[in-house]
C-alpha cells in the first residue's frame, strides 16, 4: 500500500508570507515605496467580511499598506465604478481587489473590466486572462497560482505529467489549466458534461478537484501514486450534527492510494491570500519599475 503524503499548504503559505515580507522590506528600502493593496467590499456578506478582515491583517503583517473600502449594500454600480477609477489613479495603490460576490444590482464583469489590468491582483480582468492564455507576463489568479506552487514543491518538474482539472470556472479551473500547460503538463479539463468522469480522473498523475461538491471524487477514481490537489471548500453537517469543512475529494478514501494530497482545511485555502500578497508585490515592482 502507498503511504500518502500530506501537502501542508498552511506551512507553505507561512513560509511564503515570511519571504514576501522580507522582499517588501527590501523593495521599500530600495524605492521608498510601500506596496499598497485596496480591497473593496460592497454589502455585508458574513463570509466575505471574514475574508476581507483576514486579507487586511495579512497585508499589514507583510509590511504593505492596506486600504479597505466598505460600502453599503445599496451602493450603486456607478459609485463602485467611480471608486475604482479613483483607486486606478492613486499612486499609493498597487493592487485592487473587489470582493465577490457583489450584490445582484451590480454587474460584476463591468466592475472587473474597470480595474486597471496592471493593478488587477486577482487576475480576473480579460486582459490578464488573455495574456496568460497566450503566454505573456500576466497577473495570475491567486488560487490556481497557489495550486501550482504546491505541485512544484511536491513534484519538482511537472513536465510531461498527465493533469486532469475537474471544474472550468474562470476563477479556478480555466486559469489553472493554463498554468499547468505552461509547466508542460498534458492537460484535460473536465466538467459537469464530461462522460465517464471516474475514468478520466484515473488517467491523472495530477488530479485537481475544483467543483464545489462535497467528496464527489472517490478513492477509486484516483490513479495509485497520483498527486491530488483539493480546491473545494464545502460546509457539511456531520452525523454528530456539527458543521465541518470538506473538500471535493473523499479524503479518507484517498489515503493509501494517492501519492500526496492537500487536506481541507489547511491545503489550498491558506495559499490564496499568500498569493494575493505575492501578486501585490509583483504589481508594485512592475508599476514602480
Ligand atoms: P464554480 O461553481 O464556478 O465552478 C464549478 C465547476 O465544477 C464548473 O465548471 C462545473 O461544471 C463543475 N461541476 C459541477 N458539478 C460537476 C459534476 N457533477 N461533475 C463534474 N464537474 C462538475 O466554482 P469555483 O470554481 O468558483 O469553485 C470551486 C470550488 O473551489 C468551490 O468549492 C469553492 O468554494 C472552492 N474555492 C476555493 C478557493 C480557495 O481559496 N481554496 C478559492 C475559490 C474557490 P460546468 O461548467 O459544466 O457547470
Amino acid at each position: 500500500m502507498i503511504e500518502t503524503r500530506l501537502i501542508d499548504g498552511k506551512a507553505f503559505a507561512e513560509t511564503l508570507r515570511a519571504r514576501i515580507a522580507s522582499d517588501v522590506t527590501a523593495f521599500h528600502a530600495a524605492t521608498g515605496v510601500k506596496p499598497g493593496l485596496a480591497v473593496v467590499l460592497v454589502g455585508e456578506d458574513p463570509a466575505s467580511s471574514v475574508y476581507v478582515r483576514n486579507k487586511g491583517r495579512q497585508t499589514l503583517e507583510a509590511g504593505m499598506a492596506s486600504f479597505e473600502h466598505k460600502l453599503p449594500a445599496e451602493t450603486s454600480q456607478d459609485e463602485v465604478l467611480a471608486l475604482i477609477a479613483t483607486l486606478n489613479a492613486d499612486s499609493s495603490v498597487h493592487g485592487i481587489l473587489v470582493q465577490l460576490p457583489l450584490p445582484g444590482h451590480i454587474d460584476a464583469q463591468a466592475v472587473l473590466a474597470t480595474i486597471d489590468p496592471a493593478k488587477d491582483v486577482d487576475g480576473f480582468h480579460v486582459v490578464n486572462a488573455g495574456r496568460l492564455a497566450v503566454g505573456l507576463e500576466a497577473l495570475v489568479p491567486c488560487t490556481p497560482l497557489g495550486c501550482v506552487m504546491l505541485l512544484k514543491d511536491t513534484l519538482g518538474s511537472l513536465a510531461g505529467l498527465e493533469a486532469v482539472v475537474v471544474g472550468r470556472s474562470n476563477i479556478v479551473g480555466k486559469p489553472l489549466a493554463q498554468l499547468l500547460l505552461r509547466e508542460d503538463c498534458t492537460v484535460t479539463i473536465a466538467h459537469s458534461r464530461t462522460r465517464d468522469l471516474p475514468g478520466v480522473c484515473r488517467r491523472a498523475d495530477i488530479l485537481i478537484g475544483a467543483v464545489g461538491r462535497p467528496e464527489m471524487i472517490r478513492g477509486d477514481w484516483i490513479k495509485p501514486g497520483a498527486t491530488v490537489i483539493d480546491v473545494g471548500i464545502n460546509r457539511i453537517t456531520g452525523a454528530d450534527g456539527k458543521n465541518r469543512l470538506v473538500g471535493d475529494v473523499a479524503f479518507e478514501e484517498a489515503q493509501g492510494i494517492a501519492g500526496a494530497i492537500t487536506p481541507v482545511p489547511g491545503g489550498v485555502g491558506p495559499m490564496t491570500i499568500a498569493c494575493l500578497l505575492a501578486n501585490t508585490l509583483t504589481a508594485a515592482r512592475r508599476l514602480v519599475g
